[in-house]
């Protein structure tokens, strides 16, 4: 058991909420019980995903994607009523973490995906630094290895948008001989393309992709893996509840509840 206060305070300094600039509000967004002892946690704080906080009897829900964002119309109807009231009327307490859940340096997204897919971060780029650039842990004889190093990871075929001039089976080495130098930011970080461009990537991988991005990979040179946005946020919020169970005894279990985008 942990009080709600002192849970919301370890895990915004553990997090460095207040050095973020961020479109939603990080931390305890719904306040629940005073006392905590199990966390369930799950990308996103969908009423599927509450329904089963209320089922499972948790005390507090820890989502990357809370329930509060900056371009909404601040009202609670339809969605939101139905989420938030349950969330209430069962007393649980629903923290969320964005961006500071993507940039922790061992716990975030971008961490954990470069774990999954065997990366190796060389150094950051784009806005606030929340991208990771670096190189394969180990040597990539061809993109189709990365691109099946990908699939089986996260479970999931990426969509890849190959440069004009770009064989697929070629050799995937760089005129000097080096590893491919590979840029990633999970989630919804197509913004994020032209930096990695400028950062010397060759590869990108995100989770998601709209239209001008295509165009940029072909025209530009980089290869564009879009590994859907969901898929490429399940590592954060997972281990970062593993990590509360192991360092303040709370109980933890994790919630993949499928999301094809
Ligand atoms: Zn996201």
């Amino acid at each position: 058991m942990m009080l709600r206060e002192d849970l919301k305070h370890s895990l915004d300094v553990l997090l460095a909420c207040s050095q973020f600039k961020d479109y939603c509000p990080n931390g305890l967004q719904v306040e629940g019980k005073k006392k905590i002892g199990l966390i369930l946690s799950g990308v996103t704080a969908s009423l599927a995903l509450i329904e089963q906080a209320i089922e499972q009897k948790a005390d507090a829900l820890l989502v990357h994607h809370g329930l509060f964002w900056k371009n909404q119309s601040g009202v609670v109807t339809g969605w939101m009523k139905m989420r938030l009231s349950q969330l209430l009327a069962h007393d649980i307490n629903l923290f969320a973490y964005h961006l500071p859940l993507d940039a922790h340096p061992t716990l975030g997204n971008n961490a954990q995906l470069a774990a999954a897919l065997g990366l190796e971060q060389k150094g950051h780029f784009g806005e606030q630094n929340l991208g990771m650039i670096g190189t394969s842990a180990t040597p990539l004889k061809s993109l189709d290895e990365l691109v099946m190093r990908v699939g089986l990871a996260l479970n999931k075929a990426p969509l890849v948008v190959m440069p004009l001039q770009f064989d697929l089976r070629a050799d995937f080495k760089t005129p000097l001989g080096q590893a491919p130098v590979i840029a990633w930011c999970t989630g919804g970080a197509q913004g994020y393309f032209e930096s990695a461009i400028q950062a010397g990537a060759q590869v990108f991988i995100t989770g998601e992709i709209s239209e001008p991005q295509a165009h940029l990979a072909r025209e530009c040179g980089v290869v564009y893996m879009a590994c859907g946005h969901h898929a490429t946020e399940r590592g954060g919020v997972r281990a970062l509840g593993e990590h509360l169970a192991q360092t303040h005894g709370l109980e933890h279990r994790f919630l993949d509840l499928d999301n094809p985008a």
